[in-house]
């Protein structure tokens, strides 16, 4: 049995009057972990121990912090059975998803390690002549970090890699659906020497979220959140912070298009569709969640897409070889059931897939999706993706944007000059010309528009997110005053 304790101060310990609660694996139903359900008074503790850490890790030079978060990336790797063994039983993943996102968290370090001598000012020219002007990048203060679960130690580290970069202090504050996941994140940066306190971990029971959430973000010492998660949760975080006064940066949901037009290699885009609307069962912000697909090619398209999707597997992954491992839930499965059946009723044609087991669900396909259908709009975050069929190249970046997310898409033509006329006019903060929706890469600037959220995450986008930025003036000769 896996336990998760708070780690607070360096130290780990039980939940403030000793409550924990559990977390069941989705595929035997059997308890996969059990965690402290911190309170309010431990989510303030984990603060206060980030504020008193932050004056010694804020003045580190960049290189000492640099080699602290190579470590971690080692130890990352080193610690990938533990890690993988973790997410597997909490969240029904397949081991390749949970080696992988072990992968990309190692590189996330690495990258935000390679950030540390890159956090820079300016100098400006000054009206005044013996004035010179300058600006200061300044770690902001606390940074707390909230995470789901589908791709948890990459989000996880996601949160908190870039904000510790930048001289931050952290407290992370995992998901309810994978506290163990989480709770070993602050392990491996311990174990990498990072000093008690600048890295935290509060665990909470789902009916402690907004609480212990409040609290945090109520705290002075806490200067920024970056949340990825639910555009419904992101907009209860947005209105607390607002009220705080304090900067977010919200990674949310999305409904990703991938628009295949009438010159497009369809080999390719049946692989790209194939991979983003199906790895880790479609449970990725990014996942491919909308083919729309021009009329001319639509038929050849659909049915390559249809035998490709028919042929991949969805079962017990720790039993067999299989591509699609389980959902986080059966309640997941039961909302897509209903999707499916409000389509079919309306008639859309199912391509592939449909069945369920459990949490299992067969990668599944829908096509001849219109907007009077809940499934146009809603994301599934499942294995389910619809296809929309359209005219002409306005029809297709009509129907692209019509939706309140905008975080990735793609675009598939052999003509480039094509393709990224049609990109250009697709509402998203990532876009991907005969690529899959679904790449992240620890430098760049990832994140969305609309109802997918707001700010960057990666690279020197990341760094400006983290720091606060401060103008300072040193007077080198007498100024004038007019009186
Ligand atoms: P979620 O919004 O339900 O949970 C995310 C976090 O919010 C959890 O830590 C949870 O404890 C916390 N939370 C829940 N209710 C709260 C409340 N009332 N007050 C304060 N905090 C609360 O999301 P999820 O189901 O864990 O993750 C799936 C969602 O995340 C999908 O919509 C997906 O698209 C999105 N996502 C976005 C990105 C991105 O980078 N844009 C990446 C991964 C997932």
């Amino acid at each position: 049995m896996l336990e998760a304790l708070l780690l607070i101060g360096g130290t780990r310990r039980a939940a403030n009057g000793g409550r924990r609660f559990e977390r069941r694996d989705p595929l035997t139903g059997e308890v996969a972990s059990i965690a402290a359900a911190a309170v309010a008074s431990d989510a303030l503790a984990a603060a206060d121990a980030a504020a008193a850490a932050l004056p010694a890790w804020a003045a580190l030079g960049p290189s000492a912090r640099r080699a602290l978060l190579l470590k971690a990336a080692d130890v990352f790797e080193a610690w990938q059975e533990r890690l993988v063994q973790a997410m597997v039983l909490e969240t029904g993943a397949t081991a390749d998803w949970a080696a992988f996102n072990t992968r990309l968290a190692a590189n996330m370090l690495r990258e935000a390690a390679s950030m540390c001598t890159q956090i820079q000012g300016d100098v400006i020219p000054s009206e005044r002549n013996a004035c010179l002007s300058i600006t200061l990048r300044v770690p902001a203060g606390v940074v707390l970090g909230i995470a789901p679960w589908n791709a948890p130690i990459i989000l996880g580290v996601r949160s908190i890699a870039l904000p510790l970069a930048c001289g931050n202090t952290v407290v992370l504050k995992s998901s309810e659906l994978c506290p163990m996941t989480h709770a070993l994140i602050g392990d491996v940066l311990q174990e990498a020497g990072f000093a008690p306190g600048v890295v935290n971990v509060v665990s909470n029971a789902p009916e402690d979220a907004q609480d212990v959430v409040q609290a945090l973000i109520a705290h002075p010492a806490v200067r920024r959140v970056s949340f990825t998660g639910s555009t419904r949760v992101g907009r209860i975080i947005a209105q607390l912070a607002a009220s705080e006064l304090k900067p977010v940066v919200l990674e949310l949901g999305g409904k990703a298009p991938l628009v295949v037009l009438d010159d497009a290699d369809l080999d390719a885009a049946v692989d790209a569709a194939i991979f983003g609307a199906f790895f880790n069962q479609g449970q990725i912000c990014m996942s491919t969640e909308r083919i729309v697909v021009q009329e001319a090619v639509a038929d050849a398209f659909t049915e390559k897409f249809g035998a490709r999707a028919r042929a991949l597997k969805a079962g017990n992954p720790r039993t067999g070889k299989v591509q699609l491992g389980s959902l986080i839930s059966e309640q997941a499965v039961k909302r897509l059931r209903e999707l499916l059946d409000d389509a079919r009723a309306k008639g859309a044609v199912l391509l592939a897939g449909g069945e369920a087991d459990g949490a299992v669900m067969q990668a599944t396909a829908l096509d001849r999706v219109t907007p009077d259908m809940r499934i146009y709009h809603e994301e599934s975050f499942g294995p389910v993706v619809s296809i929309v069929r359209v005219r002409d190249d306005a029809e297709a970046i009509r129907v692209a944007n019509d939706t309140e997310y905008g975080l990735t898409a793609g675009v598939f033509s052999r003509d480039g000059a094509r393709g990224l006329t049609v990109a250009r006019q697709i509402e998203s903060g990532m876009c991907h010309i005969n690529g899959p929706t679904v790449h992240d890469e620890a430098p760049m600037p990832f994140g969305g528009v609309k109802a997918s959220g707001y700010g960057r995450l990666g690279g020197r986008a990341g760094v400006q997110e983290f720091t606060e930025l401060r103008w300072v003036t040193i007077e080198t000769g007498q100024p004038h005053y007019p009186f």
